[in-house]
């Protein structure tokens, strides 16, 4: 969209200029000199090929009526600001358009200028074990190669007429006046020819593909996951995405996606595994069979006398995932430790630790002391809940913050 306070009657006749031709040329005249010069400027006749382009974007726009009018009236930075995503044609597109999407008059190399299909991107699932072990995996695709019946060309003849709606573009050029100096200009593919600038009459058409040029086969491609590969990683098919005439195929892209392991976790080279011991092991020493995602059994021991602390780590070199392309350099294997500590004791079981474990520190508090503070009971809490309660009901928490001071006070006094 633009707005203008006053038409501007500068810079709206270059375009006259690059054709050599009057401002008040008739279409005939513009299709004469774009063709002459067209011809000689052409790159595949050794011409320049930013001239070529020139020439291409001024008869593009004074060829089609209502953008000469613009152009005529606004100059070209309207039609620029109007053009979406901004815009104009291929050159080569626009000059094999006017030859009726034929070859070079005079047996030039360039057919038409290909443009590149887009590529086909698809999830992979794949487990830990497959990425640990490497794999390969056979999928069936169904994709758009061009008819072996009449080349993608769609017809029988192999002729095609340029569509008229319009003129063999594909693309169709719509305005809308918004008031007194605003057009709104938007480009759109063509609705008679789906925006290929062609059509075939119903007589010629390919009975294969129905004059779609195309047709759908299917085809098994294996997939191999290599050793070491990531989450996210792409696996390229070059060229087997659908095909269509006058396009360069695009690529067949896996997208890895690693599922989740239930035992597992990765980063990087290395991986990760939750063990839990009870206290006893925690304190006496443990030893336990860990079957890895290759089916290895691997023993897993402390060593005698150690004691594992909660939440900490051990790490076993080498026993983590191989590296991508170098599959015989590994990383860590971390085993994150939980400790399970009984939920009570009996008195005995109590005492007989006492025996066993370093000596408790000697109170401090005389009989005296102690009859001076006051009793308290602690009860249990779940920290998640609480916390949970009190963004629930701020004023709740507002209550139970005053009771704090005196709270606190007590617990301290107990630790004296
Ligand atoms: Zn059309
Ligand atoms: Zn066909």
């Amino acid at each position: 969209m633009f707005g203008r306070g006053a038409p501007k009657k500068s810079d709206n006749t270059k375009y006259y200029e690059i054709l050599g031709v009057s401002k008040s040329a008739s279409p005939d005249d513009l299709k004469k000199a774009y063709k002459k010069a067209a011809i000689k400027n052409h790159p595949d006749k050794g011409g320049d090929p930013e001239k070529f382009k020139e020439l291409a974007q001024a008869y593009e726009v004074l060829s089609d009526p209502e953008k000469r009018e613009i152009y005529d009236q606004y100059g070209e930075d309207a039609l620029k600001e109007g053009m979406s995503g901004g815009g104009g044609h291929d050159p080569f597109d626009i000059f094999s358009s006017f030859f009726g999407g034929g070859g070079f008059p005079g047996g030039g190399s360039r057919v038409r200028r290909q443009r590149r299909g887009e590529d086909v991107v698809h999830p992979l699932k794949v487990s830990l074990e497959d990425l640990y072990l490497g794999t390969s995996k056979k999928l069936s695709l169904s994709r758009n190669v061009l008819c072996s019946k009449c080349n993608g060309k769609g017809s029988k003849s192999g002729a095609s007429m340029q569509c008229s709606g319009c003129q063999g573009s594909g693309m169709k050029v719509s305005m809308r006046h918004l008031g007194a100096n605003m057009i709104q200009q938007m480009q759109h593919p063509c609705n008679d020819c789906k925006g290929t600038g062609e059509t075939i009459s119903d007589k010629d058409r390919c009975p294969q593909c129905k004059g779609e040029k195309v047709v759908q086969h299917k085809k098994v491609l294996e997939v191999h996951v290599e050793k070491g590969m990531q989450n996210g990683q792409k696996i390229t098919f070059p060229g087997e995405a659908d095909e269509a005439p006058d396009t360069v195929t695009g690529d067949i892209v896996f997208v890895l996606q690693q599922k989740e392991n239930p035992k597992f976790k990765r980063n990087g080279e290395d991986l990760f595994v939750e063990h839990s011991l009870s206290l006893t092991e925690a304190l006496c020493g443990f030893q336990f069979a860990l079957t890895h995602l290759d089916g290895r059994q691997l023993l897993i021991k402390s060593n005698p006398g150690e004691v594992v602390k909660p939440d900490s780590y051990k790490a076993i070199n080498d026993e983590g995932m191989p590296m991508y392309q170098r599959p015989f350099m590994k990383g860590k294997l971390y085993i994150h430790f939980t400790v399970e500590f009984p939920e009570s004791l009996t008195l005995d079981q109590v005492k007989a630790l006492e025996t066993i474990l370093p000596a408790r520190p000697v109170s401090q508090l005389t009989d005296m002391e102690i009859d001076e503070c006051e009793e308290t009971t602690l009860h249990d809490v779940n920290m998640d809940e609480e916390s949970r309660r009190k963004k629930q009901s701020p004023q709740e928490s507002y209550d139970e913050d005053d009771d704090m001071p005196g709270g606190a006070q007590r617990v301290q006094c107990a630790q004296q």
